[in-house]
């Protein structure tokens, strides 16, 4: 039942009804309660589709806009993120969970992806060759693709958006943005913010609803639009390669991870489970980079996973709207059963609960942080995203048997290695099917790097000069002179 005001930031839904005429309304939920936020407007397949023809029509003026002018707007909305910051936060928080901390920490690296592209926006340039056989001159440049669907998922509300968001006006695209239901009020603070910073309005459209499905098949189809990117598991990302296929359209995905996080025999225990304590917590654990399998060597298992179980035990369970919580909720009760059923699985295949393992006693998505030790490596556990505050600890002897481990799923996303020697963690890392692998690092996420998968972990890459790229098409031009 949708108890409380309409969202403050609804009225940038493009197709949404006048406030005197009444529309079916989407509950948002405050995970850490259950109880009802906010709601916003429900949108049809006929709002999808005023969603694109508002993109197509902006389209047009925004890609002869100079570069340089987009940059400026860019930057005017890195600036106002930045300002509001603590309204974003609290906004991160109130609807996804996450601590203050951590939102404060989204609300950051999403504004940056802003201040990158207004930096990228005017370095696009092309390039000129010559044909080998010297019969012509090849001219490339880089025009922008033209109006683009992004779907985001509810664990990084703000830079999930942004990621996608500031590329595509940076090379000229605009776009529709359909956020996940469980948090649509941050996509539409910052697409209110982005409006005041100067950009134009269609060229950021936000669409909600709880029809996913036949909203976005109706808007891929549309022959308007020209590129998708896509954040979100693996399993939707296939279902949206198989609707872009009709239309051929440009896609983008950023899909589901099992992050491998390997402690070899010399790494420093205390800057490993520092490490892990971020590869594994941030966010309650609901991150795609998230540490999923945690090898450690067997003559470090017992220190690691005592000191881990330490820092576990002792973190501050609670909403993340509160400034003493540690770890949130999860974003919702099914996350929570889906999280007790595979420790559940791998307790009844022999693993050890070395703290947690249990739902707290009180109300909301919580699950205690847990550590799991003597984890056999065929528990579901091991192959599938937690997406929860779990740390699964696997013990192994040599590198060739922990590379061949972590090689063995069919996802491919972040993965993170702990050691003294350098060489060692470069040449593992060099081993190990992923997109991205940190090295004695428990954070790879940064805007100037290319952020994505391997294998079914996506397609394309986010971030850094390539997240541009994914918004642009070459033209190549023959000529002599
Ligand atoms: P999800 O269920 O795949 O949903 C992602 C988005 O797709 C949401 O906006 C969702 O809308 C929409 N969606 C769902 N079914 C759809 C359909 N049939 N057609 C069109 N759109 C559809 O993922 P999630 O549960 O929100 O997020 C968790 C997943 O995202 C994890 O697997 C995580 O690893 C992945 N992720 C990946 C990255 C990365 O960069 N690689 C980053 C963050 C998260 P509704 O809310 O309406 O369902
Ligand atoms: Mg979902």
């Amino acid at each position: 039942m949708a108890t409380s005001t309409a969202a403050p930031y609804s009225d940038l839904i493009i197709g949404a009804a006048p406030p005197n005429r009444r529309r079916d309304m989407i509950d948002v939920r405050d995970p850490s309660t259950g109880k009802v936020l906010h709601s916003v407007p429900d949108g049809t397949v006929e709002d999808g589709l005023a969603a694109v023809a508002a993109a197509a029509a902006a389209f047009g003026p925004w890609r002869a806009t100079s570069a340089r002018e987009r940059a400026e707007i860019l930057r005017r909305c890195w600036e106002l993120m930045v300002a509001r910051r603590d309204e974003i936060a609290a906004l991160i928080s109130a609807e996804n969970g996450k601590t203050l901390a951590d939102a404060r920490a989204e609300a950051d690296y999403a504004a940056e992806f802003f201040r990158w592209y207004a930096e990228e926006a005017v370095r696009a340039a092309g390039h000129l060759g010559t044909s080998p056989g010297g019969t012509n001159n090849i001219l490339v440049s880089y025009q922008p693709i033209g109006v683009a669907v992004l779907v985001t998922p509810w664990n990084f509300p703000a830079a999930m958006a942004t990621r996608k968001i500031a590329p595509a006006l940076a090379a000229g695209c605009a776009v529709v943005l359909k956020p996940a239901a469980e948090t649509p009020l941050t996509s539409y603070l910052i697409a209110r913010l982005c409006k005041e910073a100067g950009v134009p309005d269609g060229v950021i459209n936000v669409v909600t609803t709880s029809g996913s499905g036949p909203v976005v098949r109706a808007m891929l189809h549309d022959d308007r639009v020209r590129a998708l990117s896509f954040t979100g598991s693996t399993e939707v990302g296939r279902v949206l390669l198989r609707e872009a296929a009709d239309t051929v359209l440009k896609s983008s995905m950023e899909l589901g991870g099992n992050a491998p996080f390997i402690v070899l025999d010399d790494a420093d225990p205390d800057d490993a489970v520092e490490g892990l304590m971020v590869a594994k917590m941030r966010n309650g654990g609901q991150a795609c980079t998230a540490a999923n399998r945690v090898y450690v060597h067997r003559s470090l298992v017992e220190e690691v996973s005592g000191r881990l179980a330490d820092r576990f035990a002792r973190l501050v369970v609670g909403p993340g709207t509160d400034p003493a919580t540690e770890c949130g909720p999860l974003i919702n009760p099914r996350a929570v059963a889906k999280v007790a059923a595979l420790v559940e699985s791998a307790v009844a295949a022999g693993a050890r609960v070395l703290t947690g393992g249990e739902r707290p006693d009180r109300e909301g998505a919580f699950y205690a942080p847990t550590v799991l030790v003597d984890v056999p490596a065929h528990a579901d556990i091991v192959r599938e995203e937690i997406f929860g505050p779990v740390a699964s600890i696997i013990a192994f002897d040599t590198d060739d048997e922990v590379v061949r481990a972590a090689n063995d799923t069919h996802l491919g996303l972040a993965a993170y290695v702990y050691t003294s020697d350098l060489r060692r963690g470069l040449r593992m890392a060099d081993e190990l099917e992923a997109g991205m692998v940190a090295v004695n690092r428990g954070l790879v996420s940064d805007p100037a790097a290319p952020f994505g998968g391997v294998k079914q972990s996506g397609l394309g890459r986010e971030g850094g000069a390539e997240g541009m790229r994914e918004f642009m098409e070459s033209k190549y031009i023959a000529t002599s002179w």
